[in-house]
């Protein structure tokens, strides 16, 4: 058994950086929060100034352009407990945790980390009542920040409190310990008990995986997922596209191609949202979007399973084609559950960073057109208020 890695919070004590690129460095920092760990850390290639696993985790002075919001999909409106949200029917989400094994720069969740963790409830108490007084909900994510960085005690706590609800049916947990410090997983046999009392082959705990980039699948990364499926998790994974991370279609084939060799499938890829600091790592969606269907074009039918989407505030928005002069979208998750499958062709606009950008509508159509005469014309909250106004 490798001992734990350390973790690393100061960018002083980073290898391979220049001490006066540490002084630019530290600048971000006081915005906004770093942490790594030796393993993450020692995948790094120091030669290389675009290396992608150095982009993922290593400040970079352009965050602090300023540029996007920070809560772009609007997460604080869905919230109604204390860090619970309720935005899709099926689905509550908990914030458990302010923390992760690393911080990625481009992460949509960074107000978490920057004193805003009023956000993350330390009793659920609450949330789980919620839970349980809405029957329709039969999937619960526990998020954050990162639940594994709980200790699994505490974990299991709240794992077991959701499992006494009847009609949870899914736990998912969100996390990408795997790929930061699979040590987390690998040195703990509590975890891999807990998952197995409470992942039956009837409700099961999923991990929702966070490769960005195929380096991060490294053979300790790779046995540390063995470890959770063979206890009866079922994993897939989700990465937004970063310029410079993914941003190459070979790459993002690469990362598909080996996810479904070991038997992981993309789930998710997502539009990355402009969050404020983030942009450095944004495509417009539809260059975004484009990558994304030449690295399909590559891979077997299980690399690619992956839907292309835009976590808007008002739902999860797949982008599902582009001709010459228009970009077509459908709902695949909506707040509004009347939007589930509406389908929306936009005039193409490919300065566009978010769904907001579009403003030409060229056709909306729903899928069940007779259900619901109150249909709105766009679904409430399309617009972005000033508070998230996307900064060009
Ligand atoms: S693991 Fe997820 S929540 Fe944590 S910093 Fe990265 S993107 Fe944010």
């Amino acid at each position: 058994m490798m001992k734990n890695p350390r973790y690393i919070t100061s960018i002083e004590d980073l290898p391979g950086i220049p001490g006066d690129e540490k002084m630019r460095l530290a600048e971000v920092t006081k915005k906004f929060a770093f942490r790594t760990n030796e393993y993450y850390a020692s995948l790094i290639n120091w030669d290389d100034p675009g290396d992608p696993i150095r982009r993922i985790i290593i400040p970079d002075p352009r965050e602090l352009e300023d540029w996007g919001a920070l809560d772009p999909s609007r997460e604080q409106d869905y919230t109604v407990a204390p860090g619970v949200q309720h935005k899709y029917r099926e689905t509550a989400l908990f914030l458990t945790s302010d923390v992760c094994g690393g911080f990625c720069r481009f992460c949509f969740r960074k107000r978490l980390f920057m004193n805003r963790a009023d956000e993350i409830a330390r009793d659920f108490s609450e949330g789980i009542g919620y839970v349980r007084e809405h029957p329709e909900i039969t999937n619960v994510l526990l998020t954050g920040g990162d639940p594994l960085l709980m200790a699994t005690s505490r974990l299991e706590r709240i794992i077991s409190r959701i499992r006494e609800i009847d009609h949870v049916q899914i736990i998912r947990l969100g996390s990408k310990m795997a790929a930061f410090n699979p040590y987390r997983i690998l040195n703990d046999p509590d975890l891999p008990r807990m998952i197995r009392t409470h992942s039956t082959i009837e409700k099961r705990i999923y991990l929702m995986a966070h490769f960005n980039h195929a380096r991060e699948l490294t053979p300790q990364a790779i046995d540390a997922l063995e470890v959770l499926r063979a206890a009866g998790a079922i994993v897939v994974n989700q990465t937004p596209l970063l310029r410079g991370i993914n941003s190459d279609p070979s790459t993002l084939t690469d990362l598909f191609k080996r996810l479904s060799f070991i038997g992981v499938p993309p789930y998710y890829v997502f539009q990355c949202r402009p969050t404020l600091g983030n942009h450095l790592f944004e495509m417009p969606v539809e260059e975004s979007y484009l990558i994304f269907e030449k690295a399909r074009a590559s891979c077997s039918g299980l690399a690619k399973r992956a839907r292309f989407v835009i976590s808007h505030a008002t739902g999860k928005i797949e982008v599902v084609g582009k001709t010459e002069n228009a970009t077509y979208f459908k709902y695949h998750q909506a707040a509004d559950p009347r939007d589930v499958g509406r389908f929306l062709a936009f005039r193409s606009n490919p300065e566009a960073f978010w769904f907001d950008d579009y403003i030409e509508l060229l056709e909306d159509s729903r899928v069940f057109p007779d259900e619901d005469e109150h249909f709105p014309a766009f679904p409430t909250g399309r617009k972005t208020p000033d508070d998230t106004q996307v900064i060009g």
